[in-house]
């Protein structure tokens, strides 16, 4: 009798432990965020408004690492082979659903190896320039591009990043080759652009209103198909007005925690994470940078799966017939 009893009472405090484990996470112990670029850039900055908007329905400290390199997948990577505890996560942006296409044999997967906590915002980008290039608007760039042709720089994060998809697309639709400078961020390559080491860069406005408005950089368009409505942004055109047919480019940022954390340890972090996407000063930060917070139902976790799942769908025949992927 006692040999087959064994073992189930063994489970039942098992459970019980994990349930109370749950019960009293975070139990004031700090959660780090991963964000895998550089400090500086757009994810970079979302995920520090998010952090501190989390702090109070967490009731701890949430902090964030830059786990920067190799276009996002170092911290991703991370974050995949962490302990399922709740105290690492991954703030990712549309990398997680580019990346399988445009990188082959990245050291994760996507669908099965994390959980997902609901997406935060979406942000499209702009096309930016040195301040010292001798174009004021999108038609004397394309000039000044083909006058050009092999001798410009296109700055990104990384292959795989947002503005590698963007600068690829773009080079695409221009039908100019431009050699890529790899970041481990748009942070420092911002840096870059504005001293004019490199040329171009496409990022999101979220790390590019301040510097158009104090004109470190030149501006040239929006990627999003609409104009935005944000004081800064507001006079720049679309890059289909200017006449770059479907052109569409909008980064999702979301929330992710290692596969296998428990459940009730997840419903904490999602529940944290509505609330925060609430607040009204992270709310009203996202909206003047051009961004939108989520609210709807990508916030739920499996809609925010669905949702990625569906944009690896959407990006994967455009980036192969675009020819833009990355061996
Ligand atoms: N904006 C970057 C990208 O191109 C990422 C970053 O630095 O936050 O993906």
């Amino acid at each position: 009798m006692k040999k087959v009893f064994k073992p189930l009472v063994a489970l039942a405090v098992m459970a019980a432990a994990v349930s109370a484990g749950a019960q009293s996470y975070p139990g004031g112990k700090p959660i780090t965020l991963i964000v895998p670029f550089a400090a500086g850039g757009p994810t970079d900055k979302v995920a520090r408004d998010l952090a501190e908007a989390l702090r109070k329905p967490l009731g701890t400290t949430v902090i964030v690492d830059n786990a920067a390199g190799a276009g996002g997948s170092i911290g991703a990577n991370r974050v995949a082979k962490a302990n399922p505890d709740g105290y690492m996560l991954l703030v990712h942006h549309i990398g997680m659903a580019t990346m399988p296409t445009l990188v082959r044999n990245i050291p994760f997967k996507v669908d099965s190896d994390f959980e997902y906590l609901g997406m935060i915002n979406d942000v499209p980008m702009t096309l930016i320039g040195k301040p010292s290039l001798p174009a004021s608007n999108y038609k004397e760039l394309v000039g000044w591009i083909n006058q050009n042709k092999g001798k410009i720089n296109l700055g990104n994060a990384g292959v795989g990043s947002a503005s590698h998809l963007c600068g690829m697309l773009f080079q695409h639709a221009v039908g100019v080759d431009m050699t890529a400078v790899p970041y481990k961020g748009t942070g420092p390559a911002m840096t870059d652009l504005m001293g004019g080491q490199i040329d171009l860069m496409c990022d999101q406005t979220t790390n590019t209103t301040g510097v158009i408005e104090s004109k470190k950089v030149k501006a040239f368009a929006v990627t999003s198909p609409k104009r935005l409505h944000t004081a800064v942004l507001k006079d720049l055109p679309t890059l289909q007005e200017m006449g770059v047919k479907d052109f569409n480019v909008s980064i999702f940022h979301g929330l992710y925690a290692p596969k296998g954390t428990p459940p009730a340890i997840l419903k904490t972090l999602n529940d944290a994470l509505k609330v925060a996407l609430k607040d009204p000063d992270f709310i009203k930060r996202e909206e003047s940078l051009g961004a939108v917070v989520m609210t709807d139902k990508r916030v739920e976790p499996a809609e925010h799966k669905k949702f990625v799942a569906s944009e690896i769908n959407k990006w994967s025949p455009l980036i192969k017939a675009a020819g833009v992927y990355v061996e």
